[in-house]
């Protein structure tokens, strides 16, 4: 680790934009609103763990006013009965208004959240903006079909909106989990409520701000702070949300599909956690592959469901890969996330920062090779080292469970048919990656593997074009693009008599 600072990984902030934070009150029926109860809870700056603000504490009481709002909003406002054409065109100005508060919405995602303001704006806003034009642009091109039926019927098929929908999403991109619900929801032409994660309410309320400006209609976006437990599963049990959106971990995804099955059935999707698998083979390209692992586990400060997080390497070249990646890694600028050279900022709060020294003193217990890092980078906020664990067996904690910070696995692989045995025994199913030159033992790979998305010779690589996924625990349902505007639809079957005339 190469910190930014001599003595601490705490920058002065000197880069920091300013900005004052406009909102934090709920938003519903087009208004901010405080919560029923008068309740508000403290968002803090994870490079100080000191308060940024407070922010409206939405329970059950204001879940239940936003879907009554977003409920009214459907049955009798313009956003389902407007044409899908009409429905881009809003859609594609709210994506301008984005675009033109970037330095704003990325200052508070970094301010909130801890994640680099590079990052924030050149990738987190770039991936708003690409989800939101995409469904745009798909929202007068969803059509049914005719069928003449086996009869003297005509069949048609036509989609339509769920009505309500619920959202539920996680602190790791909050503007991007905001818009891979709201976009396509809003697009199919339903309305919404929204909770954001409690650790990062701020960007989600500046999105509603502009979603009001850009004429998307009172009640159709409504967003709610709040808790898990409460705000949270009010919308998971709710009467009224006909569907529900949920990105977090596997744990939560279980409690709010049986939430979900218990009150009125309400279909759910759900992208949950991972412990994706990536094999290096020996004939891979030894630099690359070492920059495709660091990229694959450290980015995002490892915050990432798709993290690669157990790094397979071919028994032949393990030793000079685990000399390069160490070297990598150490290299890695660790800092105030404001700085522009600063690669990895602090995790997200203190519960994700003592969750993950647990899982590196289990690998230390466990037998693992601790290669670099290993501790907190300095004294003041959640930052951690970037470490490197070697002879990880596949039984230990860390090779199992979902650390979600910036802890690599390394372990050990004699041939592919172990590799890929080995890369399917994880309850998870999210992603998976292979570096290779060989292009039949990358197919081979890429096929035999339980993997929503498979990444050969490469990582994080995403597109609205391409489906979203998990397999197994990682969850079920498709987002991105046209995938995800209809899993926000439902398909209705219309029968007519054809008469001879
Ligand atoms: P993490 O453990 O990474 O914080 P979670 O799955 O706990 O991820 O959180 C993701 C989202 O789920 C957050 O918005 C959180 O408030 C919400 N959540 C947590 N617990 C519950 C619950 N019991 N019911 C509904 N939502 C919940």
């Amino acid at each position: 680790m190469a910190p930014a600072e001599n003595s601490s990984p705490v920058g002065n902030g000197s880069s920091e934009p300013k900005y004052p934070i406009k909102y934090t009150k709920c938003f519903i029926d087009g208004e901010f609103v405080d919560a029923i109860s008068g309740k508000t809870f403290e968002t803090l700056d994870p490079r100080t763990g000191e308060v940024i603000t407070s922010v409206a504490e939405g329970d059950a009481v204001d879940i239940d006013r936003a879907v009554k709002a977003a409920r009214q909003a459907f049955d009798e406002g313009p956003w389902p009965r407007m044409s899908g054409a009409a429905r881009g065109k809003v859609l594609f100005k709210y994506a301008d208004l984005i675009e033109q508060h970037t330095d704003e919405l990325a200052y508070l995602e970094t301010l909130d959240n801890g994640k680099p303001f590079v990052l924030s704006k050149y990738a987190d806003i770039v991936g708003v903006l690409k989800c939101l034009r995409n469904v745009a642009g798909w929202a007068d091109k969803i059509s049914g079909q005719t069928y003449k039926m086996d009869g003297p019927y005509q069949g048609m098929s036509l989609y339509e909106p769920y009505g309500v929908t619920g959202a539920i999403i996680p602190w790791n991109f909050p503007m991007l989990m905001f818009m891979l619900k709201v976009g396509p929801a809003l697009a199919a032409g339903n309305t919404i409520v929204v909770k954001p994660a409690e650790q990062t309410p701020l960007t989600a309320l500046y999105l509603a701000a502009l979603a009001k400006e850009a004429g998307i209609p009172s009640g159709a976006l409504n967003v709610v702070p709040g808790f898990g437990p409460t705000a949270g599963a009010a919308v998971a049990s709710h009467m009224d949300i006909n569907k529900v959106g949920f990105t977090g971990s596997t744990e939560v995804g279980k409690i709010i599909m049986e939430a979900a099955a218990k009150s009125n059935l309400k279909p759910v999707t759900l992208e949950l956690g991972g412990k994706s698998p990536l094999v290096i083979c020996e004939d891979a390209d030894l630099d690359a592959a070492v920059d495709i692992a660091n990229l694959a586990l450290f980015f995002n400060m490892g915050q990432c469901c798709t993290a690669g997080s157990r790094v397979f390497v071919q028994d032949t070249i393990y030793d000079a890969f685990v000399a390069k990646a160490v070297e990598k890694a150490k290299k890695r600028v660790v800092g105030d996330p404001f700085k522009p050279e600063v690669e990895q900022g602090p995790q997200v709060d203190e519960t994700q920062f003592k969750k993950i020294l647990e899982y590196i003193e289990s690998g230390k217990a466990e037998g693992a090779q601790l290669l670099t890092g290993g501790c907190a980078a300095g004294n003041k906020g959640y930052y951690i080292e970037p470490t490197i664990f070697g002879d990880v067996q596949d039984d230990m904690k860390i090779a199992r469970e979902e650390i979600f910070g910036p802890v690599m696995s390394l372990l050990k692989f004699k041939t592919l048919d172990e590799a890929i045995k080995r890369a399917n025994t994880s309850s998870y199913g999210l992603a998976a990656a292979i570096v290779s030159k060989d292009i039949d033992v990358a197919n081979r790979f890429a096929r035999s593997v339980r993997a929503g998305t498979v990444w050969i010779n490469c990582y994080h690589v995403y597109d609205q074009s391409l489906p979203f996924g998990g397999y197994k625990t990682s969850g079920f349902g498709r987002e991105h693009g046209l995938h995800s505007i209809l899993s926000h639809m439902q398909l209705k079957a219309i029968v007519t008599p054809l008469k001879d005339s």
